[in-house]
């Protein structure tokens, strides 16, 4: 069954300008903030500015141009909060959930960058 995606879901609000954010990085494709609840000091959400759902939906249909600019901002946070363990960070964590298993609460596509501290042997 084809995705159906709800606009009244809370990102496509934040992305509208209708809910306010902590922004941490903001491009033409892609929209990072702070997460409202967060599970780690470092908890930054990336959301792709169109309308997906989730990473299957999001990588079939969406643009090349998306697609990097999202892998890129994720990047860009990463390296930019010092998680990166090739430029000396002790580490991430990047989920992103799906569907009912997933546990995916939000119908946006987004991907949790998680860091600074030992996030165990789970997902938070
Ligand atoms: O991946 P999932 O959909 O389960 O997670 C949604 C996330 O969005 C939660 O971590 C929640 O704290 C966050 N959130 C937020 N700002 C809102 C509503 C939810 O950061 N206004």
């Amino acid at each position: 069954m084809p995705y159906k995606y709800d606009d009244q879901n809370i990102f496509a609000k934040i992305l509208r300008g209708e809910i306010p954010n902590d922004t941490v990085v903001e491009t033409e494709h892609t929209l990072a903030f702070n997460d409202i609840g967060p599970k780690a000091p470092v908890h930054v959400l990336v959301v792709p500015k169109g309308s997906y759902v989730n990473h299957d939906h999001f990588h079939s249909r969406a643009t090349d141009a998306e697609i990097l600019d999202f892998v890129r901002v994720t990047a860009r946070i990463i390296a930019d909060k010092g998680l990166a363990p090739g430029a000396g960070g002790s580490g991430y964590r990047v989920i992103g959930n799906a569907g009912p298993h997933g546990l995916q609460e939000v119908p946006h596509y987004h991907l949790h960058i998680l860091g600074g501290r030992p996030l165990g042997a789970m997902v938070p």
